[in-house]
């Protein structure tokens, strides 16, 4: 089947912008672009509309919809302890079914807001299957967690039970393994998981770096996570005495195969580590700030050619699936902690929220740009109609004045997804 686009801007983010531009798809996929007379399956000219391709969330838990509002103003261990915890075994065990349906608020939310694909990190399938219900991509991580458990040894065994039934892939797409953060699962947990992910060739997904508390956790032996693992036994089964970034390189995790999420409190050294070993940083901006976490530092880590993505993270921490807030979001926070606007361009972040993604998902062969081979997902954006106009250019007007509701169509594999008013 032939359809397309024929727009006053494309901007296909892995090649330049073109005005009055179009697409032609063909059974989903990218066959052709160009500008001026447009074939006849492009439709009719839509003046005022910028096509970018679809946003991709790197990091999310889909479910954790159903946890919107939980302690909204605890910092990040209380808000853990006090907000996510309590509430997820309640849910366990009161009301299972509000997973899928926290799945399909977050999945709903993220695709009005553009995002037609994301990496999903849960222990549930739920996300899955809204994301297949909608028609959106996603790869998924299963979630490995080992600090908390009686007997980790007897935890890993039901964690390969979990990972052994699960299908070979997920629409298509391979799924990977989350060994949750390095101060949740500790030194058999976490070698395990990466065993189990090298020998099967599966990306590794997980929090890194995201709180002082971890940190002083694992480098000082200090702080309330050192006392609550002191106070239950486990502290013998961490290695201690190291930045989280270093335990985990260690242990085998960092690579190009690799992802994770935060990297707020890194220091210089593991910036370092994570750009020498090639694995991809997902800024979680909004989540970061809204649990007082502090600011990454995305600029310095660009720098150092480190492939930063972008995600929004779940709804329990960043309350939103708003994805051009959390592209405002990343500017904002870059240019106010380098006092320089020069720091995180427009166009910067719309290649972390596309291009950059779909790297840290393995995808990029795929997704993340409009040129000629991908996959025909894009959005289009309502941002240069007369009450609009005066930005520099069709990427900026995308990142400074998109929204929810001036996305018009959100397109996935050549179908329309989402209209606006449908
Ligand atoms: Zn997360």
């Amino acid at each position: 089947m032939r359809t397309g686009v024929f727009a006053e801007w494309i901007v296909p983010v892995d090649g330049p912008p073109v005005e009055r531009g179009w697409i032609l798809a063909e059974d989903g996929i990218v066959v052709d672009v160009g500008s001026g007379h447009a074939p006849e399956a492009c439709g009719p000219y839509r003046p005022g509309m910028v096509v970018t391709p679809g946003f991709v969330s790197a990091h999310v838990h889909l479910p954790l919809g159903a946890l919107r509002g939980v302690a909204d103003d605890a910092s990040f261990l209380p808000w853990i302890s006090r907000g996510v915890l309590p509430a997820t075994s309640r849910i366990d065990t009161e009301a299972p079914h509000l997973w899928l349906e926290g799945a399909r608020l977050s999945a709903s939310e993220l695709l009005r807001s553009g995002v037609t694909c994301v990496g999903e990190n849960h222990f549930r399938l739920d996300g899955m299957r809204a994301l297949s219900e909608k028609g959106m991509r996603g790869v998924f991580f299963a979630e490995v967690f080992g600090s908390l458990a009686p007997d980790e040894e007897a935890a890993w065994r039901e964690t390969e039970r979990r990972i052994d039934a699960l299908p070979s892939d997920f629409d298509g797409l391979p799924w990977g393994l989350s060994p949750h953060t390095p101060w949740t699962c500790p030194r058999f947990t976490l070698g395990k998981t990466v065993e189990r992910a090298r020998r099967d060739a599966r990306r590794l997904s997980f929090h890194l770096e995201e709180s002082a508390e971890e940190r002083d956790f694992l480098l000082r032996s200090t702080g309330p996570l050192h006392a609550a693992n002191a106070a239950r036994g486990t502290l013998e089964r961490f290695d201690l005495g190291m930045t989280p970034t270093e335990l985990v390189d260690r242990a085998g995790a960092l690579g190009p195969t690799s992802l994770v999420a935060h990297v707020v409190v890194a220091e210089s050294d593991d910036l370092d580590r994570l750009s020498r070993t090639g694995t991809h940083v997902v800024h979680c901006p909004t989540s970061n700030l809204k649990l007082g976490e502090g600011m990454a530092d995305v600029p310095e880590m660009r720098r150092r050619g480190i492939n930063v993505a972008l995600g929004t993270d779940s709804f329990a921490s960043s309350a939103r699936g708003d994805f051009f807030e959390e592209m405002r979001v990343a500017i904002w926070m870059a240019r106010g902690r380098r006092r320089d606007a020069s720091v995180l361009t427009a166009t910067d972040v719309l290649t972390m929220a596309t291009t950059n993604g779909a790297k840290a998902l393995g995808l990029d062969a795929r997704i993340g740009g409009l040129s000629v081979g991908k996959a025909a997902d894009w959005i289009v954006h309502d941002v240069l109609g007369p009450e609009r106009r005066g930005v520099s250019g069709p990427a900026d007007a995308v990142v400074f004045l998109g929204a929810p509701e001036h996305v018009r169509d959100v397109v996935i594999a050549g179908r329309v997804r989402h209209r606006k008013g449908a």
